[in-house]
């Protein structure tokens, strides 16, 4: 098998796109040999934090042009985009955002989404990533409308440390009230996304991976990522996966997990001496594109096949248009076959510098 998993794929489809549409799908492979297999949906371009890696205040202050409500897929627009990425072999949905908690009703299309169905017939997974500060009034509803299963973003216990990096001095009591609603709801057990900075929270690591363990939480730490231009990244602020593990070994104890399925992000670990896993993102130190099998949608509702991607493309005009499904399923396959993103791969001085697409606007 060659570098990448599945070996190279080719364009050359013998089916016309538009007529393998009609006839059910065979998974669409892009040019590195990867299927179709996650869509994460961002359902609003807005939240209330303003993280310091991912929305600096400075820059996304009160007169920052979010998208107008009328530029923002509707429920029903969604509902329908997702229903032909599942007819194309789509198995995983992530709701996403910006905050997708202070998009109104969220409950309402976690519903719609959660009664659509795979290619054989069984349930999507079907998942939330939230900074967990509206969970308290909305994990109920939310798991009453199917959702599956919840990430929580948390960068730090220490109070002082969270609200400097959420950028509006939220307390973290809040989201770890938000958390425990979570659980009582009974979406146990909860990933909780950690990113990792040098000199800002780096000291938050082991008291993290020691609560986490200690409430059933799996702990994941993704290393600083240069999305978007416009929170200043730099190399040196990334703590790389294997400093973390080391560090959380000397003191826990840790040994190798395989991953729960090939393409898993997070590379796992768990406890030596019995519960408890934390999972490492180490899209920086140890890119993992050539498993990348992920399409995200933004709010205004075009398609990028990378998360560092310069563009995407637009399926809300086609949508509204009044595009039938079988040709919106053939733009999508479209797009998909010529793919060859693998960013992280190539990261380098050169392409950190250049112009991308901000990680609120398309979800993490
Ligand atoms: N607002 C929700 C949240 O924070 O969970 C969902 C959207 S947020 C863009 C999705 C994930 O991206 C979060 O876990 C966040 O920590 C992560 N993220 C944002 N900017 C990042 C960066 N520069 N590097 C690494 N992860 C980042
Ligand atoms: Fe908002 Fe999530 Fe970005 Fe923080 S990481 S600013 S909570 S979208
Ligand atoms: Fe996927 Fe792009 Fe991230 Fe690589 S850089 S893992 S292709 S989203």
């Amino acid at each position: 098998m060659g570098r990448y998993h599945g070996g190279m794929a080719t364009d050359r489809d013998p089916v016309a796109p538009l007529a393998r549409a009609t006839v059910g799908p065979t998974p669409v492979l892009d040019r590195l040999g990867r299927r179709l297999h996650d869509l994460r949906i961002s359902v609003t371009d807005r939240c209330n934090f303003r993280c310091t890696y991912c929305m600096p205040r400075e820059i996304y202050g009160r007169d920052f042009a979010f998208l107008p409500r009328s530029e923002v897929l509707t429920f029903e627009e969604i509902e329908r985009l997702a229903r032909i990425f599942a007819a194309e072999g789509v198995e995983k949905l992530r709701v996403t955002g910006g905050e997708p908690l202070v998009r109104r009703n969220l409950p309402d299309l976690i519903a719609m989404l959660a009664a659509l169905r795979r290619l054989d017939g069984g349930p999507l997974d079907l998942t939330l990533t939230t900074n967990g500060s509206a969970l308290r009034q909305l994990a109920g509803p939310l798991r009453n409308a199917g959702l599956g299963r919840i990430t929580v973003s948390l960068d730090s216990l220490d109070d002082a440390t969270f609200r400097a990096m959420n950028g509006v001095d939220y307390p973290v009591a809040r989201v770890l009230d938000g958390i425990a609603a979570a659980s009582e709801s009974g979406f146990g057990p909860l990933k909780i996304n950690m990113v990792v900075r040098r000199a800002i929270n780096e000291t938050s690591i082991l008291p993290m991976a020691r609560w986490a363990r200690r409430e059933g939480h799996i702990l994941r730490f993704i290393e600083y990522m240069d999305v978007g231009h416009s929170n200043g990244w730099r190399l040196d602020e990334v703590v790389p996966a294997s400093e973390i593990v080391a560090l959380i070994d000397a003191e826990l104890g840790l040994e190798s997990l395989a991953p729960n399925y090939p393409g898993e992000v997070a590379d796992r670990w768990r406890y030596r001496d019995g519960d408890g896993e934390v999972g490492l993102i180490a899209s920086v130190s140890q890119p993992f594109c050539s498993t990348c099998t992920r399409a995200r949608l933004s709010a205004e509702g075009k398609l990028y096949t990378c998360l560092f991607a310069l563009d995407g493309t637009d399926l809300r005009a086609p949508l509204r248009d009044g595009a039938p499904d079988v040709e919106l399923a053939a733009a999508i396959r479209a797009i998909w076959r010529v793919r060859a993103d693998r960013y992280s791969e190539l990261r380098s001085e050169a392409t950190t510098n250049r112009a991308r697409i901000e990680m609120f606007a398309i979800g993490g």
